[in-house]
């Protein structure tokens, strides 16, 4: 399986890293060695000093695709959950000015934290979910999926044009404002809506 992760699909995100808004989906890709699955402590990497967290809602593809069109795209995932696409900020800032790839600052070991996934049926409307991350006890990032610039459908749809979709693959589907660092000892808890679907310590 493959981790699919779109950048800058919130523009107060965008904004608060100075990027421009875009104008297609941006998207990378974390190898399947960068899934924690929840119940695992996250051990904070020795190679950078700079570890942002990105609350984002996740999307688990359920069957095989590529060309999906806007309006099948729904029929390709089913379950829905929390994540965090960890980001050394540090690196990535020194691979950008570069103009080199990010893999070193997105794509390492235990980078994706994915909560419990719920089926999608449960939610009324899925172009208005709200999401959260708690740091400590303290709401650090609020999300909803109506603030996203490409929805759930166009990223599916996008995507598959150049990447053929697995059952199983994952879609990180971008972080709104708030991110920020993070420190040996923080627990995170994350929430799709009311619930909890997520929580693990920084070791
Ligand atoms: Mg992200």
């Amino acid at each position: 399986m493959k981790i699919i992760c779109i950048g800058r699909n919130y523009i107060d995100h965008a904004k608060e890293l100075n990027n421009p808004v875009p104008e297609k989906p941006v998207f990378f890709m974390k190898p399947s060695t960068a899934l924690l699955m929840p119940h695992n402590p996250f051990y904070y990497p020795d190679f950078t000093s700079e570890l942002h967290y990105e609350a984002e809602i996740v999307l688990k593809v359920c069957r095989n695709g590529r060309s999906i069109s806007q309006k099948f795209a729904p029929d390709y995932y089913q379950e829905i959950t929390v994540g965090i696409d960890f980001t050394a900020r540090d690196l990535q800032d020194e691979c950008k000015k570069k103009g080199l790839p990010w893999e070193i600052a997105k794509a390492f070991d235990a980078s994706a934290p994915v909560g419990r996934f719920v089926d999608k049926s449960r939610f009324d409307d899925l172009s208005r979910l709200n999401f959260g991350l708690k740091i400590n006890d303290e709401w650090k990032q609020k999300g909803n999926s109506s603030d996203m610039i490409f929805s759930f459908d166009n990223i599916i749809a996008y995507v598959s044009r150049f990447v053929t979709l697995r059952q199983g693959d994952l879609i990180f589907t971008g972080t709104p404002a708030g991110v920020g660092p993070t420190k040996i000892g923080d627990h995170f808890e994350l929430f799709l809506e009311e619930e909890k679907l997520l929580s693990f310590y920084v070791k």
